[in-house]
């Protein structure tokens, strides 16, 4: 896989969609036999994937046994969850102890680890050692929002593996420049982000939305720019992606990327949605549509919501595949809706060019 390339596969079927995108890329082809394994997943807190917080465990028991079935032994998950929760607790309540189990796969709680000091530039950063020592670090971050951030991903999911006191003076620092820097000090081999559920806004869960992917990269910096615009946001919203990059870890112009979508999305399926979901698409009439689809919409009427745009949309909305080949007054999303009488195009649009679109109809 080269580092400009992203794999995004569509679905709701975590485990398999493991095992899949990895066949794709071929991972094993990198990694050497003895080598140690490292996957970090987002545990931020000791709450379920369902809540959009963390890593659904499904997903790395896909990669789990992936790599146990291509011969590699020398595996451990590790992580350090946010200083309000305990690492233990967000293993059982994750289910990630009932995992470790059944694979013979080590859970290392970051928190109870000693640091090292890493130097770079002018900043020191303290880095859990246990994290340091892994030769292939699998990042296995949520894509969700994030309430000081903006979106927390790849990037920002190497938090974990820094010590508490380290975490408290990264906002002493103002996050941005130390989690840029971190991503110097610490590097990873291989990010696959769980884009199945994740947060409308806040990094602790409670209003999910279904965006039904996975996406694989190299590049932390593409994978986040990537997500930005999945999402719905401007990259100079975000700091610590253009910092990022000037500190020459990767590459935040998506025209320079390789995106590689291996399917379509059919999962029809949309999940419960919060008080605050509903509120956003109190104006949408859906019919059949894709969770990925409606996903990228929720997400793009939230940030014209924040910009103060969101009530400006004085016209019916439609997404899905319910409309096809139906005339429509109002506007659609997809190439479903070809038949309103103004339609956004795209198989799924992303939350961006919805934003663009409608900004510019209203
Ligand atoms: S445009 Fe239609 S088929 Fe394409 S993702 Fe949206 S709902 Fe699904």
């Amino acid at each position: 896989m080269d580092k400009n390339e992203l794999y995004i596969l569509y679905g709701n079927e975590p485990h398999k969609m493991a095992k899949e995108i990895l066949a794709e890329i071929k991972i094993e082809e990198e990694i050497g036999r003895d080598e140690l394994i490292g996957i970090k997943p987002n545990l931020v807190l000791a709450r379920s994937s369902d809540s959009g917080a963390t890593t659904d465990p499904e997903l790395v028991s896909g990669v789990i046994e992936y790599l146990q079935e291509k011969g590699f032994k020398n595996i451990i998950i590790l992580e350090g969850s946010w200083i309000g929760d305990r690492t233990t607790r967000a293993y059982q309540v994750c289910g990630y102890d009932k995992l470790a189990e059944k694979y013979g796969v080590p859970l290392i709680d970051l928190q109870q680890d000693s640091a090292k000091n890493i130097k770079v530039k002018e900043l020191e950063i303290k880095v859990c050692e246990k994290a340091l020592a892994v030769d292939y670090l699998i990042n296995m971050p949520v894509l969700k929002g994030h309430c000081q951030t903006g979106i927390t991903c790849a990037l920002k999911n190497l938090k974990g593996c820094i010590p508490d006191s380290e975490k408290r003076r990264f906002h002493t620092l103002g996050l941005h420049k130390p989690i840029a820097y971190l991503n110097k000090a610490l590097q990873q081999d291989l990010i696959i982000v769980d884009g199945i559920l994740g947060d409308l806004d806040f990094e602790e869960g409670g209003n999910p939305v279904q965006m039904n992917r996975v996406i694989a990269g190299k590049d932390p910096v593409l994978v986040d720019s990537y997500a930005a615009e999945i999402m719905g946001h401007n990259i100079d919203d975000i700091p610590y992606i253009r910092f990022a990059q000037e500190l020459i870890i990767g590459e935040m112009d998506l025209g320079k990327a390789r995106i590689i979508e291996l399917n379509k999305d059919k999962g029809a399926a949309i999940k419960r949605k919060s008080g605050k979901i509903k509120r956003l698409v109190q104006n949408v009439e859906e019919e059949m549509a894709c969770s990925a689809c409606f996903g990228n919409l929720v997400h793009a009427l939230k940030r014209l919501e924040e910009q103060g745009r969101l009530n400006h949309i004085n016209e019916k909305i439609f997404i899905g595949q319910g409309f096809q080949g139906k005339e429509l007054t109002g506007i659609g999303i997809g190439v479903c809706t070809k038949g309103a009488h103004k339609f956004i195009k795209g198989c799924p649009p992303t939350a961006s060019e919805i934003i663009k679109e409608l900004l510019s109809i209203y």
